[in-house]
C-alpha cells in the first residue's frame, strides 16, 4: 500500500512463550465492575447493565518502563485490571460460546485523568479525555489461555511505592468475563485483536511524579511502571 503520509506500525503486545506478538485492534473498558469500587465512585452497585468506554489502540504501553507524567492532569489515578485479548469475533455471541473467542489474558492499568473524568461526569460530557489519553494503558505480556486457562478468581492488587492501594479478587466482578464479552458483542461486532479491560476493585488513587506502580493479577502477570 502506498500511503500519503508515513504509515505507523500496528500496536502490539508480546506473548509469553511465543515469538509472535498480539496485534491490538481496539480497546474496550468496562466501567464499575466491582461493587466496592462502584460505591467509591458514587455509583449504585446493583446489577445494572455494564457500560463501556474506549481507549485508542496506541494507548498501549509495555510495562517495565518509565513514563512521562501525562499532560493536562493534576490527578492521575491507577486502576488495576484483568485484560482479555480476543482471537475471534462476532456479534450477539451468547455467554456460553463467547469464551471461544478469547486468546489470552494480561495485567493492565486503566490509567485515568480523574480530574478530567470528574469534570466530564459533572457536565454530562464524554469521558474520552479522562480515559483515552496517550500511554493510558500500561500492560504486561499476554498469557495464552491455552497455557493458563480462564481466570475467574484470584488476587488482583496494586501497590504504589511498595504500599498496597488496591486489593481485590477477580471473583468479585459484578459481570463475569463471559457475561461482559457477551454483552459487549450485543453492542459491537467483536474482532480479533480487541482488548477488553474488565474493571477495577476499590482503592483507586493518585499517582505522582517519581511513583513506582506495581500491579498483580494472580496467574496472569506482574506489572511495574514508574512515572518520571
Ligand atoms: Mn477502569
Amino acid at each position: 500500500m502506498s500511503t500519503v503520509i508515513p504509515a505507523w506500525s500496528i500496536p502490539s503486545i508480546p506473548v509469553a512463550g511465543e515469538s509472535g506478538r498480539f496485534p491490538v485492534r481496539r480497546i474496550y473498558c468496562v466501567g464499575r465492575n466491582y461493587a466496592a469500587h462502584t460505591r467509591e465512585m458514587g455509583g449504585d452497585p446493583t446489577r445494572e447493565d455494564p457500560f463501556f468506554f474506549m481507549k485508542p489502540a496506541d494507548a498501549i504501553v509495555m510495562h517495565g518502563t518509565t513514563l512521562p507524567y501525562p499532560q493536562a492532569t493534576r490527578n492521575l489515578h491507577h486502576e488495576i485490571e484483568l485484560v482479555v485479548a480476543l482471537k475471534g469475533g462476532g456479534a450477539n455471541v451468547p455467554a456460553d460460546k463467547v469464551m471461544d473467542l478469547v486468546y489470552g489474558y494480561a495485567t493492565g492499568l486503566d490509567m485515568t485523568r480523574r480530574d478530567l473524568q470528574n469534570a466530564a461526569k459533572a457536565g454530562g460530557k464524554p469521558w474520552d479525555m479522562g480515559k483515552g489519553f496517550d500511554r493510558s494503558a500500561p500492560i504486561t505480556a499476554i498469557q495464552p489461555a491455552s497455557r493458563i486457562g480462564h481466570p475467574s478468581k484470584g488476587a488482583i492488587w496494586v501497590k504504589v511505592n511498595g504500599k498496597t492501594k488496591q486489593s481485590g479478587d477477580l471473583a468479585d466482578m459484578i459481570w463475569s468475563v463471559p457475561e461482559t464479552l457477551a454483552y459487549l458483542s450485543g453492542l459491537v461486532e467483536l474482532q480479533p485483536g480487541d482488548l477488553v479491560f474488565t474493571g477495577t476493585p476499590e482503592g483507586v488513587g493518585p499517582v505522582v511524579s517519581g511513583d513506582l506502580v506495581e500491579g498483580h493479577v494472580e496467574g496472569v502477570g506482574d506489572l511495574a511502571i514508574r512515572y518520571a
